[in-house]
């Protein structure tokens, strides 16, 4: 189980709350995400977060195969593994796929609907928070000052495309 640390709360603003959050642009940017235990990079040559899943379906434990999401914040599309039952509410455990750490948060960061939250590094030392059930959508992300300037470019040049 993995700790979120915000500690130095300073340091981050949580997007919602930002002055970036205005509608229309979160939803354009370009998440490059990390492992938070290794930092190795997640994402693949189409720029993809490409991760591990593990899930129990039917009492056949200890499923797991490749799951790809968008790499852009707020869009929610998930392409599932072809033996997922993409139709249901499932709770997967999220696996870097390169140090095989597990990314599930401590259940005391848990979601507003109780499923297990997981996290990646965004950027460089931005965290974003995603709900680890398949049909629940809410996610977070934590951006660092130090990212502030990655961000506001991804708002304004591949956004424009
Ligand atoms: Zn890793
Ligand atoms: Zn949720």
């Amino acid at each position: 189980m993995l700790e979120l640390n915000l500690d130095n709360k300073d340091e981050f603003v949580s997007i919602e709350k930002s002055p970036y959050a205005q509608k229309g642009h979160s939803n354009l940017v370009k998440l490059w995400a990390k492992c938070p235990v290794c930092g190795k990079d997640v994402n693949n040559e189409k720029g993809q977060i490409v991760l591990l899943g593990k899930w129990e379906e039917d009492g056949e434990h200890n499923r797991h195969d490749i799951f790809t999401l968008t790499d852009k914040f707020d869009d929610y599309r998930i392409e599932f593994p072809e033996n997922f039952d993409a139709k249901k509410d499932i709770t997967v455990e999220f696996i870097c796929p390169s140090c095989k750490s597990s990314l599930l948060l401590e259940s005391k960061h848990n979601c507003n609907c109780g499923s297990p939250c997981f996290m990646l590094t965004a950027f460089s030392k931005s965290i974003i928070t995603l709900c680890s059930r398949t049909r629940c959508k809410e996610h977070m992300l934590y951006l660092h000052k130090d990212d502030t300037w990655s961000f506001i470019r991804q708002i304004y040049t591949d956004s424009a495309q």
